[in-house]
C-alpha cells in the first residue's frame, strides 16, 4: 500500500540529518501545519495512489524551497510503501511486499542480518520503505520495540542502517471543565481528547465512583502531555497532574516515575492513588456517563438495611472484579438472584448480585484479576429492575467501601521523595492556579 504523506518529508530527514533530533521532528511537524498554496504537481504518484490529496503535504516541502530534493524525486519516481507486519512474516516476505526487487532484496537480507529490529518483527507493526520505479530499495524505515527507530538509507549502493530511540515532540496541555450533563460531555467541549478524559476517570477509580457519585456541578482541571510520533502520525497522550473536585471534595494526581522506573499516580503528598479495590465495578464510560436515569433506578434504600450498593445500569452491562481474588461461590442464591462472590487478600470479600448471566469459567476457585469482566447486569433474584447489587464484606460483615481504609500501593519511598517534590511541585501549582482562577469566574 502506498503512503505519500511522508514521501518528500522523509527525503528531507534522510538528507539533513540521519540522527532524528527533537528539533528535526518539531520541524517536520511544523511543515505539516503550514498553510498549503494551491499549488499542485503530481510527482512521485503511482497510479494507484488513493486520494490525490494526501500528495498535499509534498507542496509544503515545495514553497519551503529545499529544490534538491524535489527534483530527486521527480527525476527518480520514488515512491513510500507501508507494509503490516503480519504473523509468521519473515523480512523476505514484507520485503516481496513492499515491491522491493530481488538484488536489493537480498542485498538487504545480508546487510542486515545482525539487526536486532529485523529480529523484532511485531504482528501489526508497519515498516515504511521507499522504492524507485525498478523496485530498488532506498529507504526503510520501522518503529520498533519502545519507541526505537530502525533507519535504513541506500547511500552509495551501500545500505546504511542506524536502530536508535526516538525524541517524540511533546506538547503540555492544560484544560479545565465544569459537568453539566455528563463528564464526557465536559471534557469534550474542553477539547480534551478521549483518551486523556479515559485516563482520568481511571486514575480515580480507587477514589471517586464516577458511577454514582457525579454531580452536576464538579470541577476539573487537567494538565497532560501530548507527543505526535512523526513516523506512524498517531497521538499519544499522558495526563500528567489532575485535579477532581467532586461533591466539593478535592482530589488530586500527579504522574510520577519512579528511580526503579515504576510510574503512577500519587496525591501531592506522595501518596500512591492505586488501591487493591476498584470503587465501581461497572465500568465508566461514554455510554454510561450520563446522571441516574430514574427508569433505572431501583426503589434506594438505607444502608443500614440494604448493606450493599446498587447501581442502576441496562442489563448486559460488563460487571468488572474491583480486585484480584478467587471465585469463592457462582451461581443462584435466594434473593441475590446470579451472584458471584469473589474471596480477596486477607480479610475481604466481594459480591454482585442479580447477574443476568456469568462471565464464561467462573467456576468456584477460579482467579480473577482486577478489572476482570465476571457477568453482567440483570435483574434475577429480588429485584425492581436490572441493576446491580454490590458488596464489599470485611471479615464476613458487608461495609461501606467509601468508608473502609482498603489496601492501596506503596507511597513515593524516601529515596525518591525529593525528587518527587521538586518535578511535581510546578504541576500542583498549575492545578490550584486554574482552581482559583474558576472560582473567580464563577463569582
Ligand atoms: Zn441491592
Amino acid at each position: 500500500m502506498l503512503y505519500p504523506p511522508f514521501s518528500s518529508k522523509q527525503r528531507i530527514l534522510a538528507q539533513k540529518s540521519s540522527k532524528l533530533t527533537k528539533k528535526t521532528i518539531r520541524w517536520l511537524v511544523a511543515l505539516s501545519s503550514i498553510p498549503l498554496f494551491g499549488i499542485v504537481t503530481a510527482f512521485g504518484i503511482a497510479p494507484n495512489t488513493p486520494s490525490f490529496e494526501e500528495i498535499l503535504v509534498e507542496e509544503v516541502v515545495l514553497d519551503l524551497s529545499l529544490p534538491d530534493v524535489i527534483y530527486e524525486t521527480q527525476a527518480n519516481q520514488t515512491f513510500w510503501h507501508q507494509e503490516n507486519i503480519r504473523r509468521g512474516d519473515t523480512i523476505a516476505t514484507i520485503l516481496t511486499r513492499l515491491d522491493v526487487n530481488n538484488q536489493d532484496s537480498t542485498d538487504f537480507l545480508q546487510a542486515a542480518r545482525d539487526s536486532r529490529a529485523m529480529r523484532q518483527l511485531k504482528p501489526g507493526k508497519t515498516i515504511y520503505a521507499q522504492t524507485n520505479a525498478d523496485g530498488e530499495l532506498l529507504t526503510l524505515r520501522y518503529f520498533y520495540g519502545n519507541e526505537e527507530l530502525f533507519l535504513m538509507e541506500k547511500t552509495d549502493d551501500a545500505f546504511k542502517m542506524t536502530e536508535q530511540p526516538i525524541e517524540l515532540d511533546s506538547q503540555i496541555h492544560m484544560k479545565a471543565g465544569e459537568i453539566i450533563s455528563s463528564l464526557f460531555a465536559a471534557t469534550d467541549s474542553a477539547g480534551i481528547p478521549n483518551n486523556i478524559a479515559t485516563q482520568l476517570t481511571e486514575i480515580f477509580a480507587s477514589e471517586i465512583d464516577f458511577y454514582r457519585d457525579l454531580r452536576r456541578g464538579d470541577r476539573f482541571t487537567v494538565v497532560y502531555e501530548t507527543s505526535s510520533d512523526n513516523g506512524t502520525r498517531t497521538k499519544k497522550g499522558r495526563v500528567l497532574a489532575v485535579e477532581f473536585v467532586n461533591k466539593g471534595k478535592s482530589h488530586q494526581a500527579v504522574y510520577f516515575k519512579a528511580s526503579n522506573g515504576a510510574d503512577g499516580y500519587y496525591t501531592p503528598e506522595g501518596e500512591s492513588l492505586r488501591k487493591d479495590f476498584l470503587l465501581s465495578p461497572l465500568t465508566f464510560s461514554r455510554i454510561s456517563s450520563g446522571f441516574s436515569n430514574a427508569r433505572y433506578h431501583p426503589i434506594l434504600k438505607e444502608w443500614r438495611a440494604h448493606r450493599g450498593i446498587d447501581y442502576a445500569a441496562p442489563t448486559g452491562t460488563p460487571v468488572k472484579a474491583t480486585a484480584n481474588g478467587i471465585v469463592a461461590f457462582s451461581g443462584s442464591q435466594r434473593g441475590y438472584g446470579n451472584l458471584v462472590v469473589l474471596k480477596h487478600n486477607g480479610k475481604f470479600e466481594t459480591a454482585y448480585g442479580h447477574l443476568s448471566r456469568f462471565a464464561s469459567g467462573m467456576s468456584k476457585g477460579k482467579r480473577v484479576n482486577q478489572g476482570d469482566v465476571i457477568g453482567y447486569v440483570g435483574s434475577t433474584g429480588m429485584a425492581t429492575g436490572p441493576h446491580l447489587h454490590y458488596e464489599l464484606r470485611v471479615d464476613g460483615l458487608q461495609r461501606d467501601p467509601t468508608k473502609v481504609a482498603l489496601p492501596s500501593a506503596p507511597p513515593i519511598t524516601k529515596r525518591d521523595l525529593n525528587t518527587f517534590h521538586k518535578e511535581t511541585q510546578s504541576l500542583v501549582a498549575r492545578l490550584n492556579i486554574m482552581r482559583n482562577i474558576h472560582y473567580a469566574a464563577l463569582e
